[in-house]
């Protein structure tokens, strides 16, 4: 998959920009507030219509303009594709593919997928187990649509069953729908875990050889899937997982009621991350962090590629700085498949520019190095 040329139209701090980009490494060396993230989060708003740092469309529009236009010329699936965007004021966004309006979002499925890492992606190591949980949740809904399902609904029947448990004292009827939301939150918490073990599996396959090489033999990256407790085999079918999650719940019951909050269930699951056997949120550097992160963000990369045969493209958000030179190389030069952005500030002492663009940001205009 390939971002061949970008169009922009009061996009952010863009009066207009208009851009054609390597089909490999694209380099975009800016000051700070010039544009970087804005560019990535273009690309990256072609690709799913959303935008990783904005909760509303309005927020994309210039300030003190009411539309804003994206159009992105791509070659995806050995076919050319225009995909143009009108983000209104006040109105609803409209989306096209060659000319033809698109309904939703899930209709752009396919056409750009885009792996992004931002700063803020640090998190993913730092943070509590929430953070890995999206994380995963985010890449599988991306390839499973079954899992995008069961994943929503499992969301509604937490939510339900939260305010069962958390009501029944002053409203005992509640309970006697208790079992009923038991059952279905261990069927479609099954179906979470048997796709979630199957992603870690693969993650397991790819993320610990990329972070090797990455830092030059010298870190080992361990990965592990940590589920409901009587799961004995997290990637047996859902129907094998269904009476072990249902036997964890059975004997949580009493403690559920009495906390008032749901307490089992995949809600819970945790990736452990190490680096060095150490776990990684407590112990890892600055560096090895954002190795981690960038390697299970390269893995899934990777898996994305195995599962349609083709690469997302990579659009890399500030990811140089806190890296050692070794592992600047590693960036710039040795992502050598599918297409990368990479945003890096003017003083980041790059290693040689990697073959592909180069490109300097002032103020919104994008000129070739
Ligand atoms: P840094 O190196 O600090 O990360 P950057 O080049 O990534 O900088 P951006 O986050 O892309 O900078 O933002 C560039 C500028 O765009 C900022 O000054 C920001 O205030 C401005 N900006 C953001 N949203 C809008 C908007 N809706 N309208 C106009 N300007 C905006
Ligand atoms: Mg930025």
């Amino acid at each position: 998959m390939q971002l061949k040329a970008i169009e922009l139209d009061f996009f952010r701090n863009y009066p207009h920009l208009d851009a054609a980009f390597s089909p490999s490494v694209n380099v975009i060396c800016g000051e700070n507030a010039q544009g970087k993230t804005n560019l990535l989060e273009a690309v990256a708003y072609l690709s799913s219509a959303r935008s990783h740092r904005a909760r509303y469309d309005r927020e994309l529009i210039q300030f003190g303009v009411d539309n804003a236009f994206l159009k992105g010329e791509i070659f995806s699936r050995s076919r050319d594709f225009t995909l143009e965007m009108r983000l209104h004021r006040g109105s609803r966004r409209q989306m096209f593919s060659n000319g033809v309006g698109l309904k939703s979002a899930g209709e752009l499925s396919g056409i750009l997928n885009t792996v992004l890492f931002c700063p803020e992606d640090l998190n993913l190591i730092r943070e509590g187990a929430a953070a890995r949980r999206r994380f995963l949740d985010d890449i599988i809904c991306q390839m499973r649509p079954k899992y995008a399902a069961a994943l929503g609904e499992y969301k509604r029947l937490y939510e339900h069953k939260t305010r069962i448990l958390r009501d029944w004292e002053e409203n005992p009827s509640l309970l006697e729908t208790l079992d009923d939301f038991n059952l279905r939150m261990a069927q479609t918490g099954s179906i979470l875990i048997h796709y979630r073990a199957h992603f870690i599996r693969r993650l397991c396959q790819e993320a610990p050889a990329i972070h090797k090489s990455f830092s030059g033999g010298r870190e080992e990256l361990g990965l592990a899937y940590e589920t409901v407790k009587t799961v004995t085999d997290p990637q047996a079918s859902p129907r094998q997982l269904l009476p072990q999650l249902l036997e964890h719940q059975e004997s949580h019951r009493q403690a559920e009621l009495d906390a008032r909050q749901c307490l089992s269930g995949p809600h819970k699951d945790e990736l452990a991350v190490l680096v060095n056997g150490a776990p990684a949120k407590q112990f890892a550097s600055q560096g090895q962090t954002r190795t981690a992160v960038l390697s299970l963000k390269l893995a899934c990369r990777e898996i994305l590629y195995q599962d349609s045969g083709e690469y997302p493209v990579l659009l890399l958000d500030d990811v140089l700085s806190e890296l050692d030179p070794r592992r600047q190389e590693f960036v710039l030069h040795r992502i050598d498949q599918g297409q990368v952005f990479i945003t890096c500030c003017e003083d980041d002492r790059l290693s040689g520019l990697p073959d592909g663009a180069a490109f300097r940001l002032r103020e919104g205009r994008l000129v070739s190095l």
